[in-house]
């Protein structure tokens, strides 16, 4: 949307990003900037650039390409082939009455949004451009994002944005020194410093209402919300409590009431609940199912979950009559000992009871496998295996299989040296081996090949994949390539979802 005049600050995504539903982190940004008296206009480039691109480009926002986003050269390319479209992007950016831009810097659009940043500064070097969201947090991330940027970020939000971006607007008005603010930091007096945040209180934060959005360019099917944020899991190699802290759930009541908002006023009745896990406050879980059936909504909603105990037909069943027509679980490993070493709350018995009794409730079961989690042996592997053929019959749809990325920051990548994992110079955090070379690239992808095949034998449905486009699943009636996989599944893929790398 073309920023109005007046405005205060002008808030940018980059792809990439779902096409059928706006971005959330923004959304939520406008919406309490809106609330505390100022003026946030958004520019979703995703969809822009998404609406502009034709032809092989436009494989780009499937989930199983977003690796693309993260590689320097291929970026580039995309830049050169679409450069007028971007250049229009900059144009838009440049001359819009905001004196700042915000821009929502997220794993992966790290590259393209910097490419963007350093061109808009070169346009007009006048303009306060602020970085902020998950890809902003640690240093070593603020530091690449300057560097692709020749520098060009002035300021990044760490945590949490709606109050911090309200206190810095503030600030910027009155002239204030702005980088006093604990979750605010310099672009060129960033030091490497731990900085304790504390989570936002969700009984202050309003829930988005997307007017800044023309709905028209979107699919409309359904709409994105949170529920809570933060997680109650412990994983190793997932940055979702760093990113956010600690667990925390919405007003039911809040809930409620946009839910009702949203059906009102934009006649969308199906939903994606994008918590890390919609179960991690059972008791509020069921609270809010209950007042969904009682004030007879009529709502659709599908979410992840943890495969806890918890996760009881009676609670399932509750579930299903408010709606839930889909959960996706993070099972990863068949494994009691690899679940563990990951620090997962559940084991190959909660989980497969969880999914047993969610197909049971009438609920399609999505789950995630995640391969090569240092500790895994062949024969740790094969219990993966045995896991899936055992519980084919609850299973709806392989969601995603992955080999395990070593992410910077995450709690493994701080004990790399205790798992025995040594990062080569290249692609440290795909290409990574231990030092007794039983677990490197070329075993986690076999592994992902078998998953692949046991899934296509038992007739489970097939969502994204990370394995090379040339590789192919080996199957009982030949050899499938993932291509032909991943069309053959195609009425199944999502569009990218901000859900990547290691994560339920
Ligand atoms: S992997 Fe999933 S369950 Fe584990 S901490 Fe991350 S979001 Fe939570």
């Amino acid at each position: 949307m073309m920023p109005a005049e007046g405005v205060d600050i002008l808030l940018v995504m980059m792809p990439p990003w779902g096409i059928i539903n706006p971005p959330l982190g923004p959304a939520y940004l406008a919406t309490n900037l809106a609330k505390a008296g100022f003026n946030a206009e958004i520019l979703d480039v995703n969809i822009t650039l998404y609406q502009s691109v034709t032809g092989a480009d436009r494989e780009l926002w499937q989930i199983s390409e977003d690796n693309q986003w993260r590689n320097p050269e291929r970026v580039a390319d995309f830049a050169d082939r679409w450069e007028s479209a971007i250049n229009a992007v900059i144009e838009k950016l440049a001359t819009s009455s905001a004196p700042i831009i915000g821009l929502s810097v997220i794993d992966p659009n790290e590259i393209i949004t910097a490419r963007l940043v350093k061109a808009l500064k070169i346009r007009c070097p006048e303009r306060t451009i602020i970085g902020g969201g998950p890809a902003c947090q640690a240093h070593g991330q603020r530091a690449f994002l300057q560097e692709l940027s020749d520098q060009s970020f002035d300021y990044f939000i760490i945590g949490e944005g709606e109050k911090a971006l309200v206190r810095f607007l503030q600030a910027f008005k009155q002239s204030e020194i702005i980088s006093q603010d604990v979750q605010v930091v310099k672009g060129d007096d960033d030091q490497d410093i731990a900085r304790k945040m504390v989570p936002l209180d969700m009984t202050e934060i309003a829930y988005p209402t997307f007017t800044e959005f023309d709905m028209s360019h979107y699919g409309g099917e359904s709409f994105a919300l949170l529920w809570s944020r933060g997680c109650i899991g412990r994983c190793l190699y997932c940055k979702e409590r760093s990113t956010w802290g600690h667990y925390r759930v919405r007003p039911v009541e809040s809930i409620i009431e946009e839910l009702t908002f949203l059906k009102n006023n934009y006649h969308v009745s199906n939903f994606v609940v994008y918590d890390s896990a919609v179960n991690g406050n059972g008791a509020h879980l069921a609270q809010v199912c209950k007042e969904i059936i009682a004030k007879g909504l009529k709502i659709t909603w599908s979410a992840e979950a943890i495969a806890l105990p918890s996760m009881s037909p009676e609670l399932l069943q509750l579930m299903k009559k408010a709606g839930c027509h889909t959960l996706v679980y993070g099972i990863e490993s068949g494994s009691d000992s690899v679940l563990k070493a990951m620090g997962k709350l559940s084991s190959a018995k909660t989980a497969g009871e969880a999914i047993k009794n969610t197909s049971q409730a009438g609920i399609r079961v999505a789950i995630n496998i995640l391969v090569g989690f240092p500790g895994e042996r062949e024969e740790e592997f094969a219990q993966t295996l045995a896991f899936l053929k055992t519980h084919a019959p609850s299973i709806d749809r392989l969601d995603s299989v992955s080999t395990l990325q070593v992410v910077t920051d995450t709690p493994l990548w701080q004990r790399i040296e205790q798992f025995g994992v040594v990062l080569p110079e290249k692609e440290p955090h795909d290409r990574w081996y231990t030092e007794d070379k039983s677990n490197t690239w070329d075993i986690r992808q076999q592994r992902l090949q078998k998953v692949l095949s046991v899934v296509s034998e038992y007739g489970i449905e097939i969502g994204r994949t990370f394995l090379d486009d040339r590789s192919s699943i080996q199957t009982d009636t030949g050899s499938l390539s993932i291509k032909s996989a991943l069309r053959r599944a195609d009425r199944f893929l999502r569009s990218w979802a901000g859900k990547v790398g290691n994560k339920t």
